[in-house]
């Protein structure tokens, strides 16, 4: 498999439970020869995060850092009732959203509703991607969930820090393993992402890479493997 030359969720102190500056991120991901890097400082929902006005300020904020190309989104929460926790004001200002579930504002609504609600955030214009499908904790209906992407031109994400945190997640290698072949099967790109909420783990996806490649995942299905492809399908509109 070809090397990721990209990471687009990933979390700086801003996010209020993360540990590094924007300027460490970028320092990290250039050492581990990355092109590009997302910064996705959570949505209202999680506590502690930025206020709204942060979003209104990303046309200032340096767009290369340490040889970086930098990129600024949300990830944004999914609400029961298939509501974001950014209006689409805010969306606007972003360079991309991510949707997904966190427990901090999200009651499960079992695994037709969850799904549901997933899907119809997928809806927005502005969501290019849901962060880690993958918990027991929140359990989704996969052949919908990946049916609902393909309609609405959204990618599933490969989250390296659910493998490497599985307490956090549970059941996410074995929901992976429905997800990832019904993708294949339907034609839905993946992207893997670190999530990263230090410094130290931004650019290293060892573990998501050993499970793509275990599954036979090839390179045109990962949009991160591909700069070009990746910010096309970041920043068109979908
Ligand atoms: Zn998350
Ligand atoms: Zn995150």
């Amino acid at each position: 498999m070809k090397p990721f030359v990209a990471d687009v969720h990933m979390h700086s102190l801003l996010s209020g439970h993360a540990f590094g500056t924007i300027r460490e991120l970028a320092a990290e991901a250039a050492q581990r020869g990355l092109k590009l890097i997302g910064v996705t400082e959570h949505a209202p929902g999680v506590p502690g995060t930025v206020d709204p006005i942060y979003f209104r300020n990303i046309c200032d904020a340096p767009r290369l850092l340490s040889g970086v190309e930098m990129l600024y989104g949300s990830e944004v929460n999914i609400l029961n009732g298939g509501e974001l926790t950014l209006d689409q004001r805010h969306l606007n200002c972003l360079d991309y959203a991510i949707a997904g579930i966190h427990g901090t504002c999200y009651e499960d609504a079992g695994i037709v509703g969850n799904t549901d609600n997933v899907i119809r955030c997928m809806e927005n214009p502005k969501v290019k991607f849901i962060s880690h499908p993958d918990s027991d904790a929140n359990p989704l209906d996969y052949p919908a969930l990946v049916a609902g992407a393909k309609a609405n031109g959204v990618a599933l994400e490969v989250n390296n820090s659910s493998l490497r945190k599985q307490w956090s997640r549970p059941g996410c290698v074995a929901n992976y393993r429905r997800m990832v072949p019904l993708c294949m099967e339907m034609g839905v790109p993946l992207i893997v992402n670190t999530d990263a909420h230090d410094p130290g783990a931004v650019g290293d996806f060892t573990l998501a890479r050993q499970l793509l490649e275990e599954l036979g995942v090839s390179d045109e299905m990962i949009l991160n493997t591909d700069l070009e492809k990746l910010k096309d399908f970041l920043l068109k509109n979908k």
